[in-house]
């Protein structure tokens, strides 16, 4: 028998949040609508598509291992080159990271009730983690994180906007943070969801402004792009980051299609625009019409808000009311955050669906 190190025996496999065929094959519903995993609800920039089309011939060919994306990235951020990283997804690059900068003995700090990818990553790297608790309106308690570094402390992974809080920190934490944060710990800035904040509130932190030598600035494709499917993350760093990052890369990620899409995406602010502006009415609709139906919801900067269910069996009874009621959502169970579950925005009508799928079934759980 072959034996597992300790850290994989441990591994449970990620769940996914669930898919519509699985869903309308287990309820026998028809009309099933998913707003489960952050996805956009507009679809992919038609852009993209037609990149995709077009370098689908190409795929006899090897990638050039995200080349002619870091370039059009370094032109966009005006960097070098050197200072971007291109990989199958952000999740590949937390991976990336951990994978390139742990040595033995080091440990990791981050929030309670952060990224579940963040979590699995540092699980399968058998490093040990410090998870700071939460404030009680569940944002990062930066000054905890800033206490709970140590000597042995080498990552520091901060999410902002949090997925799956939707909560998010100032430019002025960030500064009060970096001020205390040891030059020799790499601050991982998580900033997956960072247009749709930013065009909510314009003076959203952008960690790309301030420069600083440890931080690693993760972005993805996966979210306004809508380009999930296919896979493409960035980073941008100082060279003494992102050099030792290329060179632990698996050499041919990203995929071409992914990176050609990328980089027809980034200039579709058409899409991008409708993309952002829909989210923002998403999310003032749930804030709204969730706080009228008396529930528990951090106010979210990114295209998903949180319900604080007060326990596990109450999210449970909620995910599966509205699931009946054709809505997928996320239970947050491997989040850590088992009383809560996380909903995306969808359209409009899809939107207004769930808030009368949420007050049908919050009448039915909450108030028996
Ligand atoms: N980081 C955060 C905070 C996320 O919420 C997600 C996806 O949900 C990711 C990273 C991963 O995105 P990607 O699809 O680029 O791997």
């Amino acid at each position: 028998m072959i034996v597992l190190p300790k850290h994989i025996q441990e591994l449970t496999p990620y769940k996914p949040g669930q898919s519509v065929a699985e869903i309308q094959q287990l309820y026998g519903i028809e009309n099933v609508i998913k707003l489960a995993s952050n996805e956009n609800p507009l679809g992919s920039s038609p852009h993209a598509i037609a990149a995709i089309n077009e370098w689908v011939e190409n795929s006899y060919v090897y990638p050039d291992g995200g080349l002619a994306l870091r370039m059009r990235l370094a032109e966009k951020f005006n960097r070098k080159i050197e200072n971007i990283i291109c990989h199958s997804g952000s999740d590949a690059l937390i991976h990336l990271a951990l994978r390139t900068f742990l040595d033995e003995g080091d440990e990791l700090v981050s929030s309670h009730g952060t990224f579940i990818g963040f979590q699995v990553a540092a699980k399968l790297h058998g490093h040990p983690v410090t998870y700071v608790p939460q404030t009680d309106d569940y944002r990062f308690d930066i000054v905890a994180l800033a206490n709970a570094i140590t000597p042995h402390t080498k990552i520091l992974y901060l999410a902002n906007v949090n997925n799956p809080t939707g909560t998010f920190f100032s430019a002025e934490e960030f500064v009060w943070l970096m001020e205390r944060v040891p030059q020799n710990v790499l601050v991982i800035m998580d900033e997956a969801y960072s247009e749709y904040s930013r065009y909510m509130y314009p003076d959203f932190i952008d960690s790309l402004e301030y420069n600083y030598q440890n931080v690693l600035t993760l972005r993805t494709f996966s979210k306004v792009y809508g380009l999930a499917g296919v896979r493409v993350g960035y980073g941008v760093a100082s060279e003494e980051i992102i050099a030792p990052m290329l060179r632990a890369k698996l050499p041919f990620d990203p995929n071409t299609l992914g990176q050609y899409a990328a980089i027809a995406a980034l200039d579709d602010t058409d899409f991008i625009e409708k993309t952002v502006r829909l989210n923002a009415q998403g999310i003032e609709l749930f804030t709204k019409e969730f706080r009228r139906i008396g529930l528990t919801s951090p106010i979210s900067a990114g295209n998903f808000v949180m319900v604080d269910c007060g326990t596990p069996e109450k999210a449970q009874e909620l995910y599966m009311g509205l699931l009946r009621r054709g809505f997928i959502t996320r239970p947050l169970g491997g989040f850590s955050l088992p009383h809560c579950i996380r909903i995306s925005t969808g359209t409009l009508e899809q939107n207004l669906g769930l808030v009368s799928a949420m007050e049908d079934a919050v009448g039915e759980i909450f108030k028996n």
